[in-house]
């Protein structure tokens, strides 16, 4: 495993708040974080068919672009009795000509397990694909996951995404109805960062 030895970190993003995020995560640790967005990077096309895969475009692109080391994420909500699906379309499910509507994609989600009668529970996970990259083309990739299930009606107006639809094992509650400090301990980004920080960081 490659330890991260420099002093400046790319976050292979044009999301505000996923860099704030990321910042925040890597706070403990003596290193500047930048986009690509703050260094006028363009965003590669995603062509992959996994979170693996469009985690490496990302990074590997951010890495090549900047000359230095690059953090990239890829994620959505993989759905077992839709054969995994939105997986790396959880974002495109709720495109509309005039932005994201999530509301839209959750009701495609229970719509399509409604249609095959899918047995309960429906489940499903959240998943976060981390990858660091080296200038060099050396990569390291983190997986997290929580796994849980869709529900049915949507509960809760917190967090964002698929957040009131999916109900993470060992919760009553669904990830739109726990504040964001108790869901940023358990989430699959957690998971992932947590393997990351072990990983490279420390
Ligand atoms: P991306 O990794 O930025 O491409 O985002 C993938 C999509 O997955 C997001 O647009 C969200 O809809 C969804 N997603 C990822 N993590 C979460 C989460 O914790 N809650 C709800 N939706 C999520």
């Amino acid at each position: 495993m490659r330890k991260f030895s420099d002093n400046r970190l790319v976050v292979a993003t044009h999301n505000a708040g996923k860099l704030a995020e990321i910042r925040e995560l890597l706070n403990g640790f003596d290193v500047a974080v930048t986009s690509c967005a703050e260094l006028g990077l363009a965003e590669p096309q995603e062509t992959e068919d996994n979170f693996i895969g469009n985690a490496r475009i990302k990074a590997h692109a951010a890495a090549q672009a900047s000359g230095l080391v690059a953090l990239a994420d890829d994620s959505g909500i993989c759905v077992d009795g839709l054969g995994g699906a939105p997986g790396v379309y959880t974002a495109d499910w709720a495109e509309t000509p005039t932005g994201r509507d999530f509301t839209m994609a959750m009701e495609r989600t229970w719509r399509e397990l409604e249609a095959i009668s899918a047995p309960y529970p429906r489940t499903a996970q959240f998943r976060c694909t981390l990858v660091m990259a080296w200038p060099d083309g050396h990569d390291e990739v983190f997986e997290g996951v929580m796994p849980g299930s869709v529900i049915w009606p949507m509960r809760g107006d917190l967090g964002h995404g698929y957040d009131p639809i999916f109900q993470p094992d060992g919760h009553e509650r669904t990830f739109a109805e726990i504040p964001a400090d108790e869901k940023n301990l358990i989430s699959h980004r957690a998971d992932a960062f947590r393997k990351l920080v072990a990983g490279c960081f420390t």
